[in-house]
Parts: C-alpha cells; sequence; structure tokens
C-alpha cells in the first residue's frame, strides 16, 4: 500500500473526569500519546462527562494540568461528551431506522427478579429477550405509562472477533452478549454508544485504552458495524498495580499525578518511568522524551499487569535531574525557593544573583527531586545556617580549644584573598595552608567548617562550597564559633 493511502493515524485518551487522575490513568493518555507522535499522526482527548452526578469541574482542571505538565498536549479537544447529545440522538435515530434497535418494557423490579431466578439456577445473569421481536413472536401486551429503554438487538448467532495488539486474537460468542441497553427511558444514549459514535465522528483509528473496557469491546465492535463502520485497531492495557499488588486506585491511596510535580519530580522522568510500565525498548530503562516518541509501538507493550515502584521512579528521577541542564534546573528551583525563603521571612532578590546554575550543577548528582535539590539550594541563600544537631555534636563541641585557633588562621587566610579571587583553587590553596600551619588533617577542618557555613558535614568539596557561598558569608559564618 502506499503511504498516501494509509489513514492518518489519530487515538484518543477519554477520561471520565470523576475523582482525580492518578498514575495508572495518565498511563492510559501516554501511549495513545505517543503512538500519534511516534508516526506522525493526531492525538484527541475527550472528556467522557455524562455520569454528571460524579463528574466535576475540577477532575477536568486536574486532567488538562497533568497532561500540560508532562507535555502530552492534544492536538484536538477537550471535546465533551455532554455537548454531543443532539449528535448521539440522530446516531440513534439512524440505527433506530435500520431495526438495529427495539423498544423494551421490562420493569427494574422485573429485571431484578429474573437476575435473582438466574443466579439460582447457576446461569449468568442476563436480559432474557423478552421485548426482542422475532418473526412468528407474540410480543407481551405494552404495560401504560412506562418509558421503554432502548435495547440493541446483538447477533445471536457467530461470534465477534478482534486482533488485540496486547491481548492477540479475542473471540467473544454472540450467545454470550445479551441485548445492551442504549437508550435509558428519557431518551439519553448510554456509554458504550456515545464512545462508537464519538470513536467514529473523531476518525479514531486505533483505541489504545485499559482492559478494564475489554468486555466493552465486543458489544462496541457490533455498534460501529450497525453504523455502517469497521471498528479501529483495539489495544487494551493491562492494569497499573500499586506496591502492595492491588489495582492502583484513590481508594487505595494514588496519589494525582499533580501530586508528584509538586514533589519535584521533573515531567521527562515521569514520561519515561511511566513509558516503561507497560512497554519495553530492549533493555533500554532511561530514555529521552525524544527516544520514546521515536521508538514507541504497539509491539512491545507488556502483555501482564505493571506494578507501580516509587523507589524506581525516584531513581528514574534522579538520572534525568543529573543529565538536566543547569540553567534550566536553576528556573525549575526558583518558584520553590522564593517560596521557601518567604517562608523563614527572608526576601527572594539573592535569587536572582546568578549562582543558582552553578549550585544546581554541585548538588543534582545527589539528588532525587527537585525539592531535594531545592533544600540544597536553600543553604546558599539563607541569612544564617541552620545547623544540624547530631553534625554540631559530632564536629563542634568535641575539641573546641583545637578548633578555635584552626578556625582563626583559616580567616585570616581567607580575609587576604580579594574578592575577584574567591574561588575554589583560592580557597583550597589557603585551606591547605592553614591545615599544614595548624597540623591537622582535612576532615578535622573541613567537617567543622561546613557545618558552620552550610549546616551539615557532608557535602561536595569544601572550597566549591565556600566559593558558591561567598566570601562575606563564609567569613561572617565562621566568626560564629
Ligand atoms: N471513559 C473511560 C474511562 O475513563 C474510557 C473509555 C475508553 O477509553 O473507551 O475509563
Amino acid at each position: 500500500m502506499s503511504a498516501s493511502l494509509t489513514p492518518r493515524i489519530r487515538t484518543r485518551f477519554a477520561p471520565s473526569p470523576t475523582g482525580f487522575i492518578h498514575l495508572g490513568n495518565i498511563r492510559s493518555a501516554l501511549y495513545p500519546w505517543a503512538f500519534a507522535k511516534a508516526n506522525g499522526g493526531d492525538f484527541i482527548l475527550r472528556i467522557e462527562d455524562t455520569d454528571q452526578e460524579r463528574s466535576t469541574q475540577a477532575a477536568v482542571d486536574v486532567i488538562l494540568e497533568s497532561m500540560q505538565w508532562l507535555g502530552m498536549q492534544p492536538d484536538e479537544g477537550p471535546y465533551y461528551q455532554m455537548q454531543r447529545m443532539d449528535r448521539y440522538k440522530e446516531a440513534l435515530a439512524q440505527l433506530q431506522a435500520a431495526g438495529y434497535v427495539y423498544p423494551c418494557y421490562m420493569s427494574v423490579a422485573e429485571l431484578d427478579a429474573l437476575r435473582e431466578k438466574q443466579i439460582a439456577a447457576k446461569q449468568k445473569p442476563r436480559y432474557d429477550g423478552t421485548w426482542r421481536p422475532e418473526s412468528g413472536k407474540t410480543l407481551p401486551p405494552i404495560p401504560e405509562g412506562v418509558q421503554p429503554v432502548l435495547r440493541f438487538k446483538t447477533p445471536t448467532e457467530g461470534s465477534v472477533a478482534w486482533d488485540d495488539k496486547v491481548k492477540g486474537r479475542v473471540e467473544v460468542a454472540n450467545a454470550e452478549l445479551d441485548d445492551l441497553v442504549i437508550a435509558r427511558p428519557d431518551g439519553t444514549p448510554t456509554y458504550n454508544f456515545c464512545v462508537v459514535v464519538d470513536d467514529i465522528d473523531m476518525g479514531i483509528t486505533h483505541v489504545i485504552r485499559g482492559d478494564d473496557h475489554v468486555n466493552n469491546t465486543p458489544r462496541q465492535i457490533h455498534i460501529f458495524r450497525a453504523l455502517g463502520k469497521e471498528p479501529p485497531v483495539y489495544a487494551h492495557l493491562p492494569t497499573v498495580l500499586n506496591e502492595q499488588g492491588e489495582k492502583m486506585s484513590k481508594r487505595h491511596g494514588a496519589k494525582a499525578v499533580t501530586q508528584y510535580r509538586d514533589e519535584g519530580y521533573l515531567a521527562d522522568a515521569m514520561v519515561n518511568y511511566l513509558a516503561r510500565l507497560g512497554w519495553s525498548h530492549g533493555d533500554d530503562e532511561i530514555f529521552s522524551r525524544e527516544q520514546f516518541l521515536q521508538w514507541f509501538d504497539l509491539e512491545h507493550l507488556g502483555s501482564s499487569a505493571a506494578r507501580f515502584d516509587e523507589a524506581k521512579l525516584r531513581w528514574v528521577n534522579a538520572q534525568h535531574l543529573k543529565a538536566a541542564d543547569d540553567a534550566w534546573l536553576a528556573q525549575q528551583l526558583l518558584p520553590r525557593l522564593r517560596q521557601r525563603l518567604q517562608a523563614s521571612g527572608q526576601t527572594a532578590e539573592a535569587l536572582e544573583d546568578g549562582r543558582l546554575p552553578a549550585i544546581a550543577a554541585l548538588f543534582k548528582d545527589r539528588c532525587e527531586t527537585l525539592e531535594d535539590l531545592a533544600d540544597w539550594a536553600l543553604v546558599f541563600y539563607l541569612d544564617a545556617p541552620r545547623i544540624n544537631e547530631a553534625d554540631r555534636q559530632q564536629h563542634l563541641a568535641q575539641a573546641p580549644e583545637t578548633l578555635r585557633p584552626a578556625l582563626a588562621a583559616l580567616r585570616a587566610a581567607f580575609e587576604v584573598i580579594p574578592a575577584d579571587a574567591w574561588q575554589k583553587e583560592a580557597i583550597s590553596t589557603a585551606f591547605k595552608a592553614v591545615l599544614k600551619e595548624q597540623g591537622l588533617k582535612m576532615p578535622q577542618l573541613a567537617m567543622p567548617v561546613r557545618v558552620l557555613t552550610v549546616g551539615v558535614a557532608h557535602t561536595p568539596s569544601v572550597d566549591a562550597v565556600l566559593q558558591l557561598l561567598g566570601k562575606k558569608k563564609v567569613l561572617k559564618f565562621l566568626a560564629q564559633f
């Protein structure tokens, strides 16, 4: 087939805005997005808000915010199902005219009774076709004052099958499917019907969604064909489990996607981690967004449930943090630092003094999240160090009589370094000279100096840290012993 005859790939993410969106949900957006982008196609966002009691604008906002954060902007949409009711009714009329639907007057009480009878007889509960018109069959008299539902006339013979990109060939006997309600007594269409009309109208070529929908698929395929269309390609993704092995859900403690942003995860790390939660590219664990979009295919989707692992997510984030551009990291740190400084009653002007990229460069490979990095960076902007108590005990309280003259000598040596020569080389030279003169080993002086200046004993090399802290603050803090 020539390229021009291949239809443009169109995928969709179709969340129901009920409750917040967690990682398991957003993964169902990631794959259709990536598949569309990997193939030069379109990714469509459709909000399935027909459950008016449970749908909220707040939930829609979180979906949009999460997708924006992760850089998975739709090419089209959001479309809202509630705004498409007229179109569904029109499609319903088309099915009715073609004889695919029939009214059913069975009351809820009758349905319940039928159900109980079937369960007692160890049968699968299903609608028994009482109101289904057949040639030669006499239907019961229409009860008065009852608004019927509309049911879809599912074929009784044969089977329905599709080649699922994850599950392989799936085949369901039509005898297993009862006649689905596709319109309620008030005429509003039901879920499975709206999905099919949307997937047709939006030209969806590949439906990539959670496998909690796999039971809907045979029914949806029948509706596609009744509307005169062939169904799209399906890929049903296995569930995402939480760390305890339960299906990830809010009830089971799942966090909203946006909470990971707030906790300092990078969008690209999140995309990387989620991508691997059900898809693989050889043994590659760490990859960029660009690589992912180049590599993504439906052939390497996993077929067993993936389990969320926060430690692994932190590790993936740490790798991305380490590889991130320092100036970019500085930008990401700014709002976090501003907030911390304001919380401790300081102004945030110093953040603009140009040190932040170098601070990010020095600390990024010992951090797992932007929050960790912000904790380190903050130290360089505080008016006074926050001294860790255990480090104070261990490094300042032990031998004050040895430390005091050494610190005085160090301050004197630092004083004479001209402000524009305050670089780690000069600092290191001064440091070594004092060690020699005082007969001390590096840790005996470096540890107390770190504790006094940045509050903790374990940091990257002390000369680099002091350079970034600045001469003025170093002298002031050392004088406080
Ligand atoms: N609205 C459905 C959900 O949130 C998805 C439907 C679909 O992808 O077909 O689970």
